[in-house]
């Protein structure tokens, strides 16, 4: 045994430089958090060594007895962090990410070439719910399947469930997704299943931005109305980095379902399980059945909403005007910025922003918005008095990369942006502004 600094120094100073970003940046990016201290101990521990690949009691390899308990374990809080019946759903706890998820889940419910409908990515709907461009498929879930993405109404910037009603009348999806990257409103899931259920649809939500919400029981219950949920564990539910199917165990047509999910994860999918994810996908769900974790849930929404009363105050645009959830997207169209700029000029202040597309957007290449969420903010306990403080960071940074492009055109914030970008990364050239 030796030390990381001392087999690979260079390795470790860039994790030191990167936990002094963390530990000194305002971190606001929606999909990302910070997890516990036991979460990581538990996600760097040994059981990285071991494979396993198959189910409890049924591996292709041995010495497999404490990892089916891990992973027995780790379902059996899955299920009760959301609060459901075992009679009544499963969970895959093997997928490695939020994308391999997805895609197990796709190739679980459907065949090639089925036809599915998801939000549209520029609606805010992610890669893996079949988007595709007018030049390109370039994702798994276009490729494989027939996708016809359904999109916000253009004025309310709300999902349009009647339109989304007619859309599938017309295209007969065999799967509509629900949930999103990028959707400041909570989900009329009711109204989704009539649609599926009509066209002869599966539903699935993926809860990737809001299970942590959803467990809380903070916003409106997928699982009352879905056939499979998935989500990735590491964004507001507060775990490491990886994904979860659940299924519906009772349902009189699909009584196969569980066995669809579980051979789509392994071995259509994936191959060994990462067991050390496993174990801290565990401990991260115990964190989030105590009662602390609905306080946090709760404070992460005020927080939200608290940094949408004061953009709106400070006479901005927001999408939806507000948000429901834990994040904003807030529309820099009308002043004139574009969202790379913005996100750049956040970066040199040591705020940690995304640029996102909002409606409209004549391409996505150049997105008019960006997105904030407050989920990390308020791991590290900030309160309302806190957020309306980082809004006026937020409110300087716009004033400032207004004030350059005002001053002296696009050039100069190019020019302060290629500063900054080659004194912190040691590049040469012009970040993409
Ligand atoms: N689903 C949604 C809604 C997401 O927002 C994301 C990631 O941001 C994913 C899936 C993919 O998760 P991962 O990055 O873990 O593959």
């Amino acid at each position: 045994y030796a030390p990381l600094a001392e087999i690979d120094p260079e390795v470790k100073n860039i994790i030191d430089k990167e936990t002094w970003r963390q530990f000194t940046g305002l971190e606001l990016i929606a999909s990302e958090n910070l997890t516990s201290q036991a979460t990581m101990e538990a996600n760097g521990s040994i059981l990285t060594n071991k494979y396993s690949e198959g189910l409890p009691n049924a591996r292709y390899y041995g010495g497999n007895e404490y990892i089916d308990e891990l992973e027995i374990l780790c379902r059996k809080r899955a299920l009760e962090a959301f609060n459901l019946d075992p009679a009544k759903w499963g969970v895959n706890v093997q997928p490695y990410s939020g994308s391999t998820a997805n895609f197990a889940a796709l190739t679980a419910l459907i065949q090639p070439n089925d036809r599915l409908m998801g939000l549209g990515l520029p609606d805010g709907g992610h890669l893996t719910h079949g988007y595709y461009t007018a030049k390109k498929k370039m994702t798994a879930s276009s490729i494989y399947f027939q996708s016809f993405p359904y999109a916000i109404n253009p004025q309310s910037h709300l999902i349009d469930y009647d339109a989304l009603a007619a859309q599938a009348k017309i295209f007969k999806p065999r799967l509509i997704i629900c949930g999103a990257s990028a959707y400041p409103r909570d989900w009329e899931y009711a109204k989704l299943k009539a649609t599926a259920e009509k066209e002869g649809a599966w539903l699935m939500a993926d809860i990737a931005h809001t299970s942590g919400l959803v467990a809380a029981q903070e916003l409106n219950n997928p699982f009352d109305y879905c056939d499979v949920v998935t989500t990735t564990t590491h964004k507001t539910l507060r775990g490491p980095r990886a994904g979860l199917i659940f299924f519906r165990k009772d349902l009189e047509h699909a009584k196969d379902l569980e066995k669809r999910v579980n051979d789509a994860v392994f071995p259509a999918c994936q191959g060994g399980p990462h067991n050390n994810t496993i174990a801290a996908i565990a401990t991260s769900l115990k964190q989030v059945a105590q009662p602390e974790f609905r306080a946090y849930a709760k404070q992460v929404i005020s927080n939200a909403q608290t940094l949408a009363n004061a953009l709106v105050a400070h006479g901005y645009k927001l999408q939806t005007g507000g948000t429901d959830n834990h994040l904003v997207l807030w529309d820099l169209r009308p002043i004139g910025l574009t969202g790379s700029k913005v996100e750049k000029v956040c970066d040199l202040m040591g705020i940690t922003i995304n640029k996102n597309a909002v409606s409209g957007d004549a391409s996505a290449q150049v997105p008019g918005g960006i997105r904030l969420g407050t989920s990390a903010l308020t791991s590290r306990d900030m309160r309302e008095e806190d957020i309306k403080v980082v809004a006026d960071f937020l409110h300087r940074a716009v004033q400032l990369s207004l004030l350059l492009q005002k001053e002296a055109g696009t050039k100069m914030l190019k020019d302060f942006v290629r500063v900054a970008t080659t004194q912190e990364e040691g590049k040469q050239g012009y970040a993409q502004v």
